[in-house]
């Protein structure tokens, strides 16, 4: 598992700053003195149900309704189980596997029959197993017949770090405007996403498809090789390729980010473009456009950890 690296100590705030400025701040993903913000948390108590949301207006006429469909099922078990105070361990690589008993509580019987053999076929009862399995996923090694079990191990990772991320402090997690990893539990980004509506508009984000923290990254900076305002950066429009407009339009807010220097890209979301677009969501529904760039030779920068594929 990753390693937890939450710092020690809260930015100083400064004295003019009043409760309703800080509030409407911290809304914005804002800190006083520092801005743009280089960190921002989830809110674990919102985050699964506005992605429930965000798939089912994606869904009409997708191509890959079904898939959108039973993501979204399985976002309503994470918001549920996410609601719910913590007792017991705190630690997620320890509490995910509770989690993982709560999702299978709350799913086992309303699936669709492919998705319920897979859950059904977890080594349920035997913790190492599972954390072995999990420690596969996180490092692209899964096994052939893991594939189908796969997003619930996602799902109930996601829960346990993201609850765990949700309680930190913002200002209290160091985060390089380079970083390629997530500050808080050190994945990959699933994507960027060009922020809008507050004083980090314009400014890109990576996010973490884990623990769902989001940090600012340098926009003119490959985020793979880091070379800066040497290379040029391509935008791939992914038009027509994400499927219906009539369900949410990101066709117009997906992009893929192109590095002609070290060959890789980035997924890339525009939020003025698609409001209350979730990355992870508007990732899976625009996985055409994954197809379209990677035919044209570039590496995918990072993952969305429900497309985890056998190593
Ligand atoms: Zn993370
Ligand atoms: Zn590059």
């Amino acid at each position: 598992m990753p390693q937890h690296r939450p710092a020690s100590a809260a930015p100083a705030h400064q004295a003019t700053i009043t409760p309703a400025l800080a509030e409407s701040m911290a809304a914005a993903g804002l800190e006083p003195g520092r801005s743009p913000a280089p960190v921002r948390l989830p809110d674990a108590g919102a985050l699964f149900q506005r992605r429930a949301d965000r798939l089912r207006r994606l869904m009409p006429g997708h191509r890959l309704s079904g898939w959108l469909a039973f993501i979204a099922q399985v976002s309503d078990a994470q918001h549920a189980l996410a609601a719910i105070p913590v007792t017991g361990a705190t630690d997620p690589a320890v509490r995910w596997r509770q989690d993982l008993d709560g999702l299978r509580e709350r799913l086992s019987g309303r699936l669709p029959d492919m998705a319920e053999r897979a859950l059904a076929a977890l080594p349920w009862g035997d913790a190492d197993a599972l954390s072995a399995a999990a420690d596969r996923l996180r490092t692209g090694t899964l096994r052939e017949e893991e594939i189908g079990g796969a997003p619930f191990l996602v799902a109930a990772l996601q829960v346990a770090w993201t609850r765990m991320a949700s309680g930190l402090t913002a200002g209290a997690v160091a985060a390089s405007a380079v970083a390629d990893h997530c500050p808080v539990c050190g994945s990959e980004p699933v994507a960027g996403v060009i922020h809008a509506g507050s004083e980090a508009s314009g400014r890109r984000y990576l996010h973490c498809g884990l623990c769902h923290t989001a940090w600012h990254h340098v926009r003119s900076a490959c985020v793979c090789c880091g070379e800066g305002n040497r290379i040029d950066l391509q935008r791939v429009e992914g038009a027509a390729e994400t499927g219906s407009d009539a369900g949410g339009g990101t066709s117009n807010a997906a992009q893929a980010e192109t590095c002609e220097s070290c060959h890789s890209y980035l997924k890339l979301f525009v939020e003025e473009k698609a409001p209350g677009l979730d990355p992870v969501a508007d990732d899976l529904a625009s996985f055409a456009l994954d197809i379209l760039v990677s035919d044209a030779g570039f590496q995918r920068i990072g993952g969305n950890p429900f497309l985890a594929q056998a190593g």
